[in-house]
């Protein structure tokens, strides 16, 4: 296991903020200087476009983007061509949508969510079910904040093509049986997209264990730059899927009429990439891989358990999501009938910074009955003393606001 203080020295934005209890790792990560200086070292000893470059600084461009990927691959247990760099998860989940969507679905066919998706992994299928006359249906939860198995047996049907799910829960933090789902899913023929914008931050992804199609992550929340994400495709869905976005380094060969496309991953790479935003990508990847994910995901679950434990101690504080294993470092919660964003608000004026509102999760907070909750999220640089901080932030404003709960 690693030590998280320091881990913590190693984030400069903690040397700049002095105190600063940063729980708002869902939304985006911090980043650690490995990341930043790979950027930095980019930029001024190798950048060049990539790829087509005869000359040397274009090559040692290119190998540094082609390195990226290869360590993305092995963060994700894939192969280097498998791995398609886009710029975050929302981008990579249009792709799948767009893309296959709109040459194989059909009037009547079913795409089946969830009722906890973000918004990232419903609304490219809902724009796309517009246009070609599938439904949406969405598995509900149980009380608990799981996916309830039996209703997903009971909606899966020889209508549903596509199963489209997230790993883990960007509000609840519960971790789904993505294996099993995507199982019996493919069973009836469904192509399978995983969202895996906060479970690959987290927890070990082997991609090819969990029997989808496709996996899509953000680079920002696994402590690399914004502007870098992946979508993973199994190698025999990509080589099917059509292209996304057309122009350069996508092609093969080019008539006024017509194209043929590069084989992936460069046929979803069109234009010049984010080449430093990868390498940085790359080195975030390396680094947690330093780390170990197995300790990541057991320094999150000891985190997650100390905070549920202490947050027990905070009168009119109401807890969403499962308690049990399959359960990340992500609490949503609500004090009273205070507004989320009052409480956050007064959290932040004690150096606590909390994320608050729907989280792009409409759907789940209306089967939570609540518009808006506040969410406390951890990564490799919380340490138990941020969980008491928390817990002493929302005692003092509980006092604060005593009137209005
Ligand atoms: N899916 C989930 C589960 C998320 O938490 C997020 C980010 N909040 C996204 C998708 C979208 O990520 P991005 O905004 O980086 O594309």
């Amino acid at each position: 296991m690693f030590d998280p203080e320091a881990v913590k020295r190693d984030f400069p934005i903690f040397e700049h903020h002095e105190g600063l209890v940063f729980l708002d790792s869902a939304a985006s990560s911090q980043k650690p200087r490995a990341v930043t200086e790979a950027m930095t070292r980019y930029y001024e000893h190798d950048h060049a476009n990539v790829h087509r470059g005869a000359y040397g600084l274009s090559m040692r461009a290119t190998e540094a983007y082609e390195t990226a990927r290869r360590q993305m691959a092995r963060f994700l247990g894939a192969e280097a061509d498998e791995v398609v760099f886009v710029r975050n998860a929302t981008e990579a989940l249009n792709l799948v949508a767009y893309a296959w969507g709109l040459e194989h679905l059909r009037d009547g066919d079913e795409v089946l969510v969830t009722e906890m998706e973000h918004h990232a992994n419903l609304v490219p299928w809902q724009l796309v079910a517009a246009r070609t006359g599938a439904r949406i249906k969405a598995v509900p939860l149980t009380a608990e904040g799981r996916l309830d198995l039996d209703a997903f047996e009971a909606l899966l049907s020889e209508r549903t093509r596509v199963l489209a799910v997230t790993q883990m829960s960007n509000v609840l933090g519960t971790v789904n049986p993505v294996a099993e789902l995507a199982a019996a899913a493919r069973e009836r023929g469904a192509l399978v997209v995983v969202d895996g914008a906060q479970a690959a931050p987290h927890l070990p992804v082997r991609v090819r264990e969990l029997n989808a199609d496709f996996y899509a992550l953000s680079g920002h929340k696994m402590l690399g730059p914004t502007g870098a994400g992946v979508l993973w495709g199994r190698r025999e869905a990509l080589a099917d899927l059509p292209p996304f976005l057309g122009g350069g380094s996508m092609i093969e060969e080019v008539t006024i009429e017509r194209s043929t496309y590069a084989p992936p991953p460069q046929r979803f790479e069109a234009g010049t990439p984010a080449i430093a935003e990868a390498i940085g990508l790359g080195a975030a990847a390396d680094y947690l891989m330093r780390l170990g994910m197995e300790n990541v995901w057991a320094h999150d679950r000891a985190l997650l358990e100390y905070a549920l434990e202490r947050l027990a101690e905070v009168p009119d504080l109401h807890l969403y999501g499962p308690r049990g294993a399959d359960r990340g470092g992500v609490i949503a919660f609500n004090l009273g009938r205070l507004h989320p964003h009052d409480l956050a608000t007064a959290l932040d004026e004690r150096g606590v910074a909390v994320r608050t509102g729907h989280h792009c999760a409409q759907p789940l907070h209306r089967r939570l009955g609540v518009a808006a909750t506040a969410r406390a999220s951890f990564y490799v640089y919380n340490t138990p003393t941020d969980v008491d901080r928390l817990v002493e932030a929302l005692l003092e404003a509980r006092k604060f606001f005593a009137d209005w709960l």
